[in-house]
């Protein structure tokens, strides 16, 4: 089988194991930089270029489009989807994923644990929405976040409303939660593969850290989930229309509540704490499912 990985950078641990697991099982795995690929749009004819040549002959995309390239990487995507290439995620489930907000609206719908969530537009309803959530104490985070930046606990009602106010002045959007305190630090990433859970882990902050991300000094173990988180996962997963992603959730007194889902999950923490070959199970159920012309939205 020959696959593409649109990935920025080939030496990340998980860009050099999903290579690695492709090869291992005879496969060819290589990896285009997103942002060189050029978008041709031609009528009936949607061609890439990548180094002055056109790309042909892939049986399936494996996108990994970082967060701050997703407009660009997802019309590349796109393009691959309209020459009927199978695609691990598709472009129409890996945007609806990157909206914080639509998410949390698509999981609320449908009956999932979230936070008690409040979406703030005018300062001025500051007040009404940090009581909305139940607070003082909030948690108040960017919409555009990513790996914990822009994630703020906030105390009081004075501390929570100039946040608010400091956020919306700079013309940013927020969401302001629900502080779930009995989570002590402490998240759930599970890895959803095809519908099931292949993998998970527990990761804790840094000491003084509310915040558990990896990327903000936090450490990862086994876990192991109970049978709601399991659920809650594997219908994050479903609803967002993710065949692989990662799937964030605190454990709160009133049940699994979901952070966010990851549709480009890192491996090496989750290969490490598991012991499982992550990489591996991804590039079997790329095997077992690609076809082409198979992509259920096309972009779309
Ligand atoms: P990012 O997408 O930037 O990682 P998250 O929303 O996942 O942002 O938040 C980062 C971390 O902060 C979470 O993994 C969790 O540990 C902590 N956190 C976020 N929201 C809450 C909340 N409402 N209550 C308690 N802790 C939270």
């Amino acid at each position: 089988m020959k696959i593409a990985m649109l990935a920025r950078n080939a030496k990340l641990y998980s860009h050099r194991r999903l290579v690695e697991a492709a090869e291992a099982r005879g496969h060819t795995l290589d990896i285009l930089n997103t942002t060189r690929c050029t978008v041709n749009i031609a009528s009936h004819r949607p061609t890439i270029i990548y180094h002055g040549e056109p790309v042909t002959g892939y049986d399936a995309v494996i996108p990994r489009i970082g967060a701050s390239i997703t407009q660009y990487g997802l019309a590349v995507l796109r393009q691959f989807e309209m020459q009927n290439v199978w695609s691990l995620n598709e472009s129409v489930a890996i945007g609806r994923s990157r909206d914080k907000l639509r998410s949390m609206q698509i999981f609320a719908k449908h009956g999932l644990g979230l936070p008690l969530t409040a979406y703030a537009n005018d300062p001025k309803e500051a007040e009404a929405i940090i009581k909305a959530v139940n607070g003082p104490p909030v948690v108040i985070k960017l919409l555009e976040g990513t790996q914990g930046i822009g994630v703020v606990l906030a105390d009081s009602m004075s501390s929570a409303k100039s946040v608010i106010e400091a956020f919306r002045g700079a013309n940013v959007n927020i969401l302001v939660q629900e502080f779930i305190k009995e989570a002590g630090g402490t998240d759930i990433r599970a890895l959803v593969i095809g519908g099931k859970v292949v993998a998970a882990m527990k990761r804790t902050g840094a000491a003084d850290d509310f915040r558990s991300n990896l990327h903000r000094g936090g450490s990862a173990q086994l876990a192991k989930i109970t049978p709601a988180e399991r659920a809650t996962a594997v219908s994050a997963a479903k609803r967002m229309g993710l065949n692989v992603c990662g799937v964030d959730m605190l454990r709160s007194n009133h049940g699994p509540v979901i952070m966010e889902v990851n549709s480009s999950p890192g491996l090496e923490g989750i290969e490490a704490a598991s012991g499982k070959d992550v990489a591996g199970m991804i590039i079997d159920f790329i095997v077992a499912n690609a076809r082409a012309g198979g992509t259920k939205t096309r972009g779309k």
